[in-house]
C-alpha cells in the first residue's frame, strides 16, 4: 500500500494535479491528507483559519469535475442529487463550521460537482452536539451522512477505519480550534522466508497454493503431521499530522511511536541568518513569541517527537520570512538547515524541512523474517 500525504495551498495542489495530469503529493502545510492512492479522505487540522481552508473549495471543484452550471433550458447532470450514484464521495474531516463553510462556498459560487461529498465534524466538547451550524440547504452533491463526531476520553478515536487505514484524531492547542490526525495502517502480512515452507511442501506433495495461506499467517498442517506456520503479521505504519499547535501533548496517547511525524516550527531564533533577528531575540523570547500566537519553534517540535518516539520528523509551516525553495536556493538551504540544526538538539531521529510539493515515502520499518 501506498500512504500519500498531501498538504499545503490546496489552490496549488489542484493546479498541479490538473496541469500534470496525475497526483502530486505535498506536504509543507498540515493542511489535508489522503489515504490510500485514492483520493477519498481529506483531513482539515483547522477550521477558522484561512491558511488551512481557502484552498478547499478549488480542490474539491478540481477532484470532482465542479462547474458553473449550463446555460437555460440545457439540463447539467450535476444539478441532480447525487446520493444514490454509485461513487464513492470525497470524505472531508474537519472541526465545527467545516460542513457550513463547503456548502456556503458551494452555493454562493454555484458551483456543481460530478461526484458527491460528505463532511463529517469533530465536535469539541464545547460545540455543539447535533446541527449543521447553517441555515443553508444541504448542496445538491453532498450526502446527509455527514457525522457529528463527539470526543470520547478527549479525543476522536477511529473516526474513519477500513481494511487499509484507520483514522484517529485529537484536539491540540493553539489560538483556534485546532486538530491532529493519526492515520494507522492495518497490521500487514509478515515477510514469507520460502525455503522455510517449499521442502515441507514438496515432501508431503501439498499444492502450492497453501502457501498463500501461510502468506496471511494461517498455521497449515500437511498429510504427515507436520504444522508450518506462517509468519505473524507485522505493524502497518503510522503517520502523525498536527496542524498549527504550539502544545499536542493531549494527542500524545493516540500518536505514540509513528514512523513520521508532521509538526509545524513556524519561528526560530536563527542569529546571522534570519535578517529580521533583533538584537535583543533570544531562544527563549523567539519562543515566548512563538506560543503567544499558537505556534512553535523546532526545539518544541523537536522535543515532542522524542516524548512520542516518532522515527523520522518533518518541520512545516515555516513563518513566510523564511524563503522555503531550498531545492533552487542556496539562501533558503542555509536557513531551513539552521532550522533542522535546532531541532537536533531535541531528537536524534531524521529531520526533513518540508516543501511545497516534496514527496516523502514511508517505507516499512526493516525486519527480521520469520526464522
Ligand atoms: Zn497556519
Amino acid at each position: 500500500m501506498v500512504i500519500r500525504l498531501w498538504g499545503g495551498d490546496p489552490a496549488s495542489v489542484a493546479e498541479k494535479r490538473s496541469k500534470d495530469g496525475k497526483d502530486q503529493e505535498n506536504i509543507h502545510h498540515p493542511y489535508a491528507w489522503f489515504a490510500s492512492t485514492l483520493v477519498s479522505l481529506l483531513a482539515l487540522t483547522l477550521g477558522h483559519t484561512g491558511d488551512h481552508i481557502f484552498g478547499l473549495l478549488p480542490l474539491m471543484a478540481s477532484i470532482a469535475n465542479g462547474a458553473g452550471g449550463t446555460i437555460e433550458d440545457i439540463e447539467d447532470p450535476r444539478a441532480q442529487r447525487q446520493g444514490d450514484v454509485d461513487v464513492d464521495p470525497l470524505e472531508i474531516y474537519g472541526p465545527l463550521g467545516t460542513r457550513a463553510y463547503v456548502r456556503a462556498g458551494l452555493t454562493y459560487t454555484y458551483t456543481l460537482l460530478g461526484a458527491p461529498y460528505v463532511v463529517h465534524e469533530l465536535r469539541f466538547p464545547t460545540d455543539p452536539p447535533d446541527g449543521d451550524h447553517t441555515e443553508l440547504p444541504r448542496h445538491t452533491s453532498e450526502l446527509p451522512s455527514g457525522r457529528n463526531i463527539p470526543q470520547v476520553g478527549g479525543v476522536w478515536k477511529d473516526i474513519f477505519k477500513d481494511d487499509l487505514v484507520s483514522v484517529s484524531a485529537a484536539p491540540i492547542l493553539h489560538s483556534v480550534p485546532c486538530v491532529g490526525y493519526v492515520i494507522q495502517e492495518a497490521p500487514i502480512p509478515g515477510k514469507m522466508e520460502p525455503r522455510n515452507y517449499i521442502p515441507n511442501i514438496k515432501r508431503t506433495k501439498t499444492p502450492m497454493s497453501v502457501m498463500s495461506r501461510l502468506q496471511q499467517g494461517e498455521s497449515v498442517e500437511l498429510s504427515d503431521g507436520t504444522v508450518l506456520h506462517g509468519p505473524p503479521r507485522r505493524p502497518g505504519r503510522k503517520i502523525v499530522i498536527l496542524g498549527d499547535t504550539y502544545d499536542p501533548s493531549v494527542a500524545a496517547d493516540i500518536a505514540c511511536s509513528p514512523d513520521l511525524l508532521v509538526h509545524e516550527a513556524t519561528n526560530a531564533h536563527l542569529p546571522g541568518i534570519d535578517p529580521t533577528t533583533k538584537p535583543t531575540d533570544t531562544f527563549e523570547s523567539v519562543e515566548a513569541r512563538a506560543k503567544s500566537r499558537g505556534h512553535s519553534t523546532p526545539q518544541m517540535a523537536a522535543a515532542f517527537a522524542t516524548q512520542i518516539g516518532a522515527r523520522r520528523l518533518v518541520l512545516n509551516h515555516f513563518s513566510p520570512k523564511y524563503p522555503g525553495n531550498d531545492d533552487v536556493n542556496a539562501e533558503a538551504r542555509t536557513t531551513m538547515e539552521a532550522i533542522a540544526d535546532l531541532a537536533r538538539k531535541q531528537f536524534t531521529g531524521e529531520i526533513i524541512c518540508a516543501r511545497d510539493l516534496m514527496t516523502i515515502e514511508v517505507n516499512l520499518p526493516q525486519q527480521n523474517t520469520n526464522p
